[in-house]
């Protein structure tokens, strides 16, 4: 598998900068996970939107599927040039129904509904769901592919089970939208440390951080992750790795 980085900010980008989407590539197939704000131009100079075999939402904030509402009219056009007939599965939450009513509202996107636990073949990768705290429904995914697991956390709360469900991947992206003395105290969102706690518990071969608040330094981010798990980086926009 191969995964490349079309925006790693949240919840608003840095100028000239990309909220969070991902491209994940294994048997000649293409599947995008997230499509936040800034990511479709980018994923675009990559590959065509007919091209797109399944896109997987976390959760349907705006920073994680807002660019996935321009994609519904780049599929349209597709459809009306003859380059695609086939709608788009859409892997995302039922809820909020708003946002969900604007994806399913594209006749060529088909969404298909995610839950706790829910385990679907997508484009020949098996991919687990488990659902996260957050402030609507979000879900971490889990990708089986070439002997290979790949992770990745969408945004969550503290929680003790994303290490175990993260255990023993050889790539692990998980979220670090806070430092630790900005953290409400009812978060939605993990700190650094919170992201290098879980990273270390996870023990994956490589983890990577994302979710950038972007007033914030990378170098503190990384500090207070390093200080409980000391492979971790900060993951780079366009930079692709292999799983
Ligand atoms: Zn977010
Ligand atoms: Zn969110």
């Amino acid at each position: 598998m191969k995964l490349t980085c079309l925006g790693k900010y949240g919840p608003y980008p840095k100028p000239g900068c990309a909220c969070s989407g991902y491209l994940l590539q294994s048997g000649g197939k293409n599947i995008v996970i997230d499509l936040g704000c800034g990511t479709l131009p980018r994923l675009l100079k990559l590959l065509a939107a007919k091209d797109v075999d399944a896109l997987v939402l976390s959760h349907l904030h705006s920073d994680h599927m807002g660019d996935a509402l321009t994609l519904r009219y780049a599929l349209d056009s597709a459809k009306k040039l003859g380059a695609r007939t086939e709608p788009l599965p859409v892997y995302m939450p039922a809820e909020p129904s708003a946002e969900a009513a604007l994806l399913a509202s594209c006749a060529m996107m088909a969404p298909v509904h995610i839950e706790d636990g829910a385990e679907f073949d997508i484009s020949g990768i098996v991919t687990r769901f488990a659902r996260m705290p957050h402030a609507v429904p979000g879900y971490a995914m889990a990708f089986f592919a070439e002997g290979k697991k790949f992770v990745y956390s969408g945004d969550t709360g503290y929680n003790d089970s994303l290490a175990g469900f993260a255990g023993g991947a050889d790539l692990f992206i998980i979220e670090s939208a806070f430092l630790s003395k900005d953290l409400p105290g009812n978060a939605a969102h993990i700190s650094a440390a919170q992201a290098g706690f879980i990273a270390s518990g996870a023990g994956a071969k490589r983890t990577l951080l994302t979710h950038i608040f972007p007033l914030y330094d990378e170098n503190e981010i990384l500090k207070e992750a390093a200080g409980y798990c000391p492979r971790v980086s900060v993951i780079g926009e366009l930079e692709t790795y292999e799983v």
